[in-house]
This record gives structure tokens, C-alpha cells and sequence, in this order.
């Protein structure tokens, strides 16, 4: 009946273990495998690793990455079809900065200040700088997005912003 002090140690650490892992797995940093359910790893360039029987798995960035690397650039809705990325993950990485809109697309996302285009982040350049004025506080770089200068009869298009990353992981 009495459970130990040990016990109860014990079970606290597991909790706070699984809490961990469920972080990890909510931001990307870990995955079950697919394969054997184990505890996949993040290893690097958005690759997940399976310590256990070696599979690996593509990050949700890393599947929206390598469609656009494959098929180029496209909207939002035909790359979640490609890669099964919810579009709201991708409107995401968009408002992150990690893709972009190529100029010449026909639609944009816009400032969530004043609704002008921008073809990546959260704010066009004036907003932000506004932002940074009235608040005192920095808007992170990739929250200060682009303004297109051209629209053209096309869908709203994405390409990916780290070109460095792309060029380091081609095989
Ligand atoms: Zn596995
Ligand atoms: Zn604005």
C-alpha cells in the first residue's frame, strides 16, 4: 500500500518527462517513428531520426521545402495537398519569414496593421518601423516582411527564403 518516496519520485519524473517529450513533438523538435513508435530525434537540416531502426522522417518545414524544391514555387493550398501541411502551418512559416511570395504572384498576405501586401512576415516595412518607433520595442528582422513590386495573373506563389540552407542540403 505505502508507496515509497522513491515511488512517487519516480512517477513525478515521468510526468515531467512525457510533458517534455510533448513539447518537443509540438514544436517540431521530436516525432514518433512511423515505423517502430519509437522516439524519433531531431537530427538536422529538418530530419528526423530514428535511433531504434534508423528511419528517418522530413519536418513538416522540411516537407513544404522540398515540394517547393521539386515542383517550384506555389500557392499555399496546392503545396498542403503535396506535403499533407495544414495551409494554417504554412501561412505560418510565411509569417515567419522562412518562405516568401515571389513578386509578380497575384495574391499576397497581408499587414496585420494596415492590409497591405506583403509577400512574407507579419508587417510591411512601415508598419514595423512604426512599431519599433511607438513601442520601443524590436520586431524581430523576419517579422518585417517585403512589399511586392509587381502583380501579375498567377496565383500566389512561395519559394523558400534560406537559399543557403537549400544549396547546402542538394545532394
Ligand atoms: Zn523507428
Ligand atoms: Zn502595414
Amino acid at each position: 500500500m505505502e508507496s515509497s518516496l522513491r515511488e512517487i519520485e519516480q512517477r513525478e519524473k515521468m510526468k515531467k518527462e512525457k510533458r517534455h517529450i510533448e513539447t518537443m513533438i509540438k514544436y517540431e523538435r521530436a516525432k514518433i517513428c512511423p515505423k517502430c513508435g519509437e522516439l524519433m530525434r531531431y537530427a538536422f537540416g529538418e530530419v528526423f531520426k530514428c535511433d531504434h531502426c534508423g528511419q528517418e522522417e522530413l519536418t513538416s518545414f522540411g516537407k513544404v521545402r522540398k515540394y517547393i524544391e521539386e515542383n517550384g514555387p506555389s500557392n499555399a493550398s496546392n503545396i498542403s495537398r503535396g506535403t499533407g501541411v495544414p495551409v494554417s502551418i504554412i501561412n505560418k512559416y510565411l509569417r515567419e519569414g522562412r518562405i516568401e511570395i515571389p513578386d509578380g504572384s497575384d495574391s499576397y498576405i497581408k499587414c496585420e496593421d494596415c492590409g497591405a501586401d506583403i509577400r512574407y512576415g507579419r508587417y510591411c516595412p512601415a508598419c514595423a518601423a512604426k512599431h519599433n518607433k511607438d513601442q520601443n520595442v524590436g520586431i524581430f528582422n523576419s517579422e518585417a516582411g517585403e512589399v511586392p513590386k509587381h502583380k501579375r495573373d498567377a496565383y500566389g506563389k512561395m519559394h523558400t527564403l534560406d537559399v543557403m540552407e537549400k544549396t547546402r542540403n542538394k545532394k
